[in-house]
């Protein structure tokens, strides 16, 4: 229905495409990676980063929960994994409202404490390296950034 679906071959096509989702972010946006350990969470936020132009090495988050890279705008990249258990508030409303782009691996952790709008990316296996990416938009402005992209 509103699913825009993707295919990855290869680590490297699941970078581009983020790298081009990224082209198309404003300071603000939301993004939320959902798929199994090893489906590419961390990879696609690699893509991210590198659309925006950020040269350090992104690497998982797992145990800061939060890391900021700076770039055309920050990134905020976040992995609430650890947080299942936990009501914990890490006050992540200040950084989704923010002047940067958030990406939260595991996000339906966080469910309620999440944005109105955002646009949510499941990663599935398909074999060894093949990859579909399915984008799901929560919001009007989403739903317009995946038509400019399909
Ligand atoms: P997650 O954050 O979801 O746990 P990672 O991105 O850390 O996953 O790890 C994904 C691993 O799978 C990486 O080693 C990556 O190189 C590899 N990989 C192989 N094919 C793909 C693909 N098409 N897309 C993303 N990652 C892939
Ligand atoms: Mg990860």
């Amino acid at each position: 229905m509103n699913n825009f679906e993707w295919k990855a071959d290869n680590a490297e096509e699941t970078i581009g495409f983020a790298e081009r989702i990224a082209s198309l972010l404003e300071a603000g946006d939301v993004i939320t990676l959902e798929g199994d350990l090893g489906a590419g969470k961390t990879t696609f936020t690699k893509g991210i980063a590198r659309g925006l132009g950020i040269t350090k090495t992104v690497n998982s988050p797992t145990f800061t929960i939060i890391k900021e890279y700076q770039g055309k705008m920050p990134l905020y990249h976040m992995d609430v994994y650890r947080l299942k258990d936990s009501d914990e508030d890490l006050g992540f409303d200040e950084y989704f409202e923010g002047d940067g782009v958030t990406v939260v691996e595991w996000a339906h952790l966080i469910e309620d404490q999440l944005p109105l709008e955002y646009l949510q990316i499941q990663l599935f296996y398909d074999n060894t390296s093949g990859r579909k990416i399915i984008l799901s938009p929560k919001g009007s402005r989403y739903m317009q950034l995946c038509k400019e992209l399909f």
